[in-house]
């Protein structure tokens, strides 16, 4: 066990026999070290300083049927919105003066933001804010529009791959959506140029160590910018709503081991952690995360941007509420960055 972590922690990379044994034998003592190690490593790149990021949910309109998401098409309870223009603008105005200096349009799957409508948007807020980063989360697209909307001014795109494995995809997934099309997106957002974002979700339905194994390989082969992850947290109105909730001590090794794997990574502390336990975002933090996204959409919609039940969008979770993330991350001995934040190639060794 502790030639393991010896060898994830100086040669940044371990095998899948090895990640397996990792994520099987790791017990509170082992768990304590890595965690020291990732955040020592954290520390190196970024200080004890955490990335805010303005969280602006655009849509919960989606054409697709995810069996785990609350704003799955077929859920017919959920009250559905779209923001303006107007109203994502001053979604941007109100956080770049709360400090925010990148933007994060997540949605849905919804055809009314094709590129025509999308690309001014794109352009007006990067002519606006030319300090800020766009993020983009807004699903699978085509090349073209990936390409149009870095054109635009995108800069960063979060596309979760939720799963290495094409079988545990499938189970999760109804059949008219395919694994290799998301991995395929994730490729060209990287090759276009975008900061790209991927992860998965922590005891989702039928998952097993062995597919988190194949999840960190897959990390490790792609190394991508950003690397999303949160415990599945279930929604009642959906297929899976009667499974158990991920554990959150698994998703904070995983932070761990992912910190160390990808050194210079942009790591969230994800607003799944921060709904199973108000702690766990600050734990995420000492685990190696470095990155919290604050919800920067209008009140009023909040609430209906329920992908999991119970989703928290206020107090620290909130833009309004960064007085009580500061406070809460000093009491761990770091602040929040007011920076932009761009992933930095240099590894610090
Ligand atoms: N439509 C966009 C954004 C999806 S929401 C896209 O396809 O990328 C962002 C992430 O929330 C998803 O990638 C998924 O991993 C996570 N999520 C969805 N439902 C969830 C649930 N029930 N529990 C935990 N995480 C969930």
């Amino acid at each position: 066990m502790d030639a393991l972590v010896d060898r994830l922690v100086c040669e940044h990379r371990l095998d899948a026999a090895q990640l397996g044994s990792l994520l099987e034998s790791c017990d509170d003592r082992a768990f304590n070290i890595l965690r020291k190690h990732a955040a020592e490593v954290a520390q190196r790149h970024f200080g004890r300083r955490v990335y805010i990021r303005g969280l602006i949910e655009v849509s919960n309109y989606c054409r697709n049927n995810c069996l785990y998401c609350g704003i799955r098409r077929d859920n017919r309870a959920v009250e559905r919105y779209r923001l303006t223009d107007e109203q994502i603008l001053s979604a941007c105005e109100a956080g770049y003066q709360l400090g925010f200096r990148t933007f994060v349009m997540q949605g849905g799957e919804d055809g009314a933001f094709a590129d025509k409508r999308l690309v001014p948007l794109i352009s007006t807020i990067h002519s606006r804010y030319p300090d800020c980063a766009i993020t983009l989360s807004l699903g699978e697209r085509s090349e073209e529009s990936y390409k149009a909307l870095y054109e635009a001014g995108a800069r960063r795109y979060l596309l979760r791959h939720e799963s290495a494995s094409p079988q545990l995809y499938a189970s999760l997934h109804p059949s008219d959506m395919s694994w290799s099309n998301r991995i395929e997106c994730i490729k060209t957002l990287k090759h276009i140029g975008y900061q790209t974002g991927m992860g998965m979700m922590v005891g989702a339905p039928g998952q097993t160590l062995d597919h988190l194994v194949q999840d960190l390989m897959l990390l490790q082969q792609i190394r991508p910018q950003m690397v999303g992850i949160g415990p599945f947290i279930p929604h009642s109105a959906t297929p899976l709503g009667h499974y158990k909730a991920g554990s959150v001590q698994t998703t904070l090794l995983l932070i761990s081991i992912i910190r160390l794997l990808l050194p210079n990574a942009l790591i969230p502390s994800t607003t799944a952690l921060a709904t199973l336990s108000p702690m766990a975002q600050i734990e995420g933090i000492a685990a190696g995360a470095n990155v919290i996204m604050p919800n920067l959409s209008p009140t009023d919609v909040r609430r209906n941007y329920e992908i999991y039940e119970g989703k928290a969008a206020f107090g620290t979770e909130a833009a309004e509420g960064l007085k009580m993330l500061s406070d809460r991350l000093a009491t761990i001995n770091y602040e929040i960055s007011y920076d932009i934040g761009n992933y930095n190639e240099e590894v610090k060794i």
